[in-house]
């Protein structure tokens, strides 16, 4: 057993780092936060760097890494700014089903220009009525001849304001039981007639991270849109989540660290009662309990990571990591807040902010009733 990282991994850590201290400037960080806008400049920039397409194999243009570099790049990012790191990072939302299962010709026209930058993704499975529940869906593709027509409306979908290009699970056959083995992916293109896009806006948090609901009415694809198998969508969407469930991971374990670390620095410098706060023990040792977490959320999740690096995909530890590293953040957070008082509670220091981005992650790609009962799953089936 190995807990070091590589000389390659600490680098990508550093790079990461150092761009970000040196652009998420946080007047830019509060003032996008306040406008609720994505930091489109700063994204071109981090494609310049190949920070965006990290994971992507280097025949697309991407660094060819794994799931480990690019825990190591969003935790990091997010770190320095919780809302503009996760915006940057997750932009290629959902490319990834297309290169796991789209056809050669879907991945060379999307990959290389999503790695790029030149490209955003979302993909689109949540609905009004249904959310944690995806095993049916109200959106219907109706296949007429050659054309597939898709009908229904998806709801929170981030980067939808933005994004050149839409993953949409749909349910193409309605009669068949259990409801899940008749959805597919589709890859549909902004701009095709009948899809549009609102924005939507007053979110809690990672307001950097635009979201919008996708309406779609008679939107006509045919075959070539299909991504993956026919009546598979549901299998390949789960499959997405187990891996991409990491990532949530990483992100709050940087929202956590960010936030201790704010806290942290400023109990040293405020005093009270004649000393730094730091050393009155309700505060020292908070802190010091709140590193503890922040480090075991930090090990479940690069283990994860490690494992689905290493073809060893464990769905179980994944949904581990990111229930736990979730509320870590919650806590961190809240804990900043505590330490700086007042200060925490107003938006210079920029903890309640971390409090606010936290709060995402026990919430979207699986809420954490939705992990445990995940972890249960499988806890069954082992024990
Ligand atoms: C900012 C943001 C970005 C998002 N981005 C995307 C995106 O890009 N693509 C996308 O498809 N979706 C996205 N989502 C949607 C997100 O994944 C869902 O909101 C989430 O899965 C929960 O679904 P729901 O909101 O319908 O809640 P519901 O499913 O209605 O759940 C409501 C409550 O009931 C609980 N609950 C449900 N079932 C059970 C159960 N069996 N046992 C115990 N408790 C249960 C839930 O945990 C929750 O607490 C996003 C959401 C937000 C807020």
């Amino acid at each position: 057993m190995d807990f070091k990282l590589s000389e390659e991994q600490l680098e990508i850590k550093r790079a990461v780092r150092e761009f970000c201290e040196k652009e998420f400037k946080p007047e830019l960080a509060l003032e996008l936060d306040a406008k609720e806008e994505f930091p489109m400049e700063l994204y071109k920039k981090a494609a310049e760097l190949g920070i965006i397409g990290l994971s992507f194999p280097e025949e697309y243009g991407g660094q060819g890494y794994g799931y480990l570099e690019t825990c190591l790049a969003i935790e990091e990012a997010c770190r320095v700014d919780s809302s503009l790191g996760l915006a940057i990072m997750i932009g290629v939302f959902g490319s990834e089903l297309i290169l796991r299962h789209g056809t050669e010709e879907q991945r060379e026209k999307y990959i290389p220009k999503v790695v790029k930058g030149e490209y955003i993704s979302a993909a689109a499975f949540t609905e009004p009525s249904r959310g944690s529940d995806i095993t049916k869906m109200d959106t219907t593709a109706v296949k007429y001849g050659d054309e597939w027509y898709i009908n229904g409306t998806k709801t929170f979908i981030t980067n939808a304001p933005i994004a050149d290009f839409f993953l949409i699970l749909c349910q193409t056959d309605t009669k068949i039981r259990p409801t899940y083995r008749g959805q597919t992916l589709f890859v549909v293109d902004r701009g095709t007639p009948g899809l549009e896009v609102i924005k939507q806006r007053n979110k809690l948090g990672i307001r950097c991270s635009p979201t919008g609901e996708v309406s779609l009415r008679d939107v006509k694809v045919t075959d070539w849109n299909v991504v993956g198998e026919l009546n598979r969508g549901f299998y390949h969407t789960m499959e997405f989540f187990d891996r991409s469930r990491v990532v949530v991971a990483a992100q709050a374990v940087g929202t956590a660290q960010g936030a201790f670390e704010i806290a942290f620095r400023y109990a040293k410098t405020r005093e009270a009662f004649g000393q730094p706060i730091i050393q009155f023990q309700q505060i020292g040792c908070r802190l010091a309990e709140i590193a503890s977490k922040i480090e075991a959320a930090r090990l479940l999740t690069y283990k994860a990571a490690w494992l689905i690096d290493k073809g060893e995909m464990d769905p179980m530890l994944t949904s581990m990591a990111k229930l736990y590293a979730s509320r870590v953040a919650v806590e961190a957070a809240d804990a900043a807040i505590q330490t700086l008082g007042g200060y925490g509670y107003m938006g210079e220091y920029r903890v309640e902010k971390y409090l606010r981005d936290a709060k995402i992650t026990e919430i979207y790609e699986g809420t954490s009733e939705i992990q445990r009962l995940t972890i249960l799953r499988y806890l069954l089936r082992k024990f």
